[in-house]
């Protein structure tokens, strides 16, 4: 694999599940890294700490992802520290679990906002940024449901869709300039979005939670396994490398074989 030694990461939602085992395993590979995210100052200190610690650099800005303004102020607080972003990671996401009738429109909002409309301000401002440089990698963390829906989920299945046409979309507008932008969609992964939304599936369903991990969860599933986040980061650390150059605009699936079903 490529050396991305040195390079700059900025990892949107680092400080829990999915993007903090992002965050540890590029900077395993000696990637600068922007930490971003909400929780608790003190563990996002410590997370920072022990990322340093392996002998990179690493900041931390707790950017709104619902505010373009402070997106701006994000991508320009990693200009200024590191020169540049070489790799953009659109990571952070909510969900909620809803029939439509009852889905509350602030939510639906929210969720637009966080699992789309970001990753379109990230991208806005750090693109000419990797134009500048001569190269640069988008990933945007989608979902299987980016490809296909479950019931309950309309504003989540809606902005993973929207995540994958931004995803097409940049990876041929950005094609000639040496930036790659691909979607990862991962089945089911279990963080702490993913034991939210079994409280809530069950609630929205009438099922019991293990009914829920049993017959929805895995039952999609079919290699029976959660995902893990260090799996995602491997497949993240491919496609910043130079051997994936040729794959962009791309969705690579990460979900035990749902999709194919
Ligand atoms: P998580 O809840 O563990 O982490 C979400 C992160 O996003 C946290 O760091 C949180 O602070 C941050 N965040 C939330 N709202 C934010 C806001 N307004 N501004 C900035 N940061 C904000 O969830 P996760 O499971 O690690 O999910 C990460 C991504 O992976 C999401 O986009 C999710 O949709 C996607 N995903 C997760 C799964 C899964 O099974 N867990 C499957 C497919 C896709």
């Amino acid at each position: 694999m490529t050396d991305l030694k040195g390079k700059t990461a900025l990892i949107t939602g680092s400080t829990s599940g999915i993007g903090l085992a992002l965050a540890h395993n590029l900077s395993d590979h000696g990637i600068n890294i922007v930490l971003n995210g909400f929780g608790d100052a003190k563990e996002i200190e410590r997370e920072r700490k022990a990322i340093e610690d392996k002998g990179v650099k690493c900041i931390y800005n707790g950017a709104d992802m619902t505010k373009s303004t402070e997106i701006e102020l994000l991508v320009k607080e990693a200009e200024e520290t590191f020169g540049t972003v070489d790799i953009l990671i659109n990571n952070a996401g909510i969900q909620f679990v809803s029939p439509v009738e009852d889905f509350p429109p602030q939510k639906w909002e929210a969720i637009i906002a966080i699992n789309l409309s970001s990753a379109f301000y990230t991208s806005h401002y750090v693109v000419p940024l990797m134009k500048k440089a001569g190269w640069g990698r988008i990933i945007n963390i989608a979902s299987a449901h980016g490809l296909v829906a479950s019931p309950f989920k309309s504003a989540y299945v809606a902005a993973k869709h929207g995540i994958v046409g931004l995803t097409k979309t940049l990876g041929l507008e950005l094609a000639e300039d040496n930036i790659t932008v691909n979607a990862i969609c991962p089945g089911y992964v279990k963080t702490p979005l993913v034991e939210g939304q079994i409280a809530d599936t069950a609630k929205a369903r009438g099922m019991s939670e293990e009914d829920v991990i049993n017959k929805v969860i895995l039952d999609a599933q079919w290699t029976k396994k959660f995902v893990t986040t260090d799996q995602i980061a491997q497949l993240a650390l491919f496609l910043a490398s130079d051997a994936a150059e040729n794959i962009t605009g791309s969705t690579q699936s990460i979900d035990g074989g749902w999709t194919a079903a």
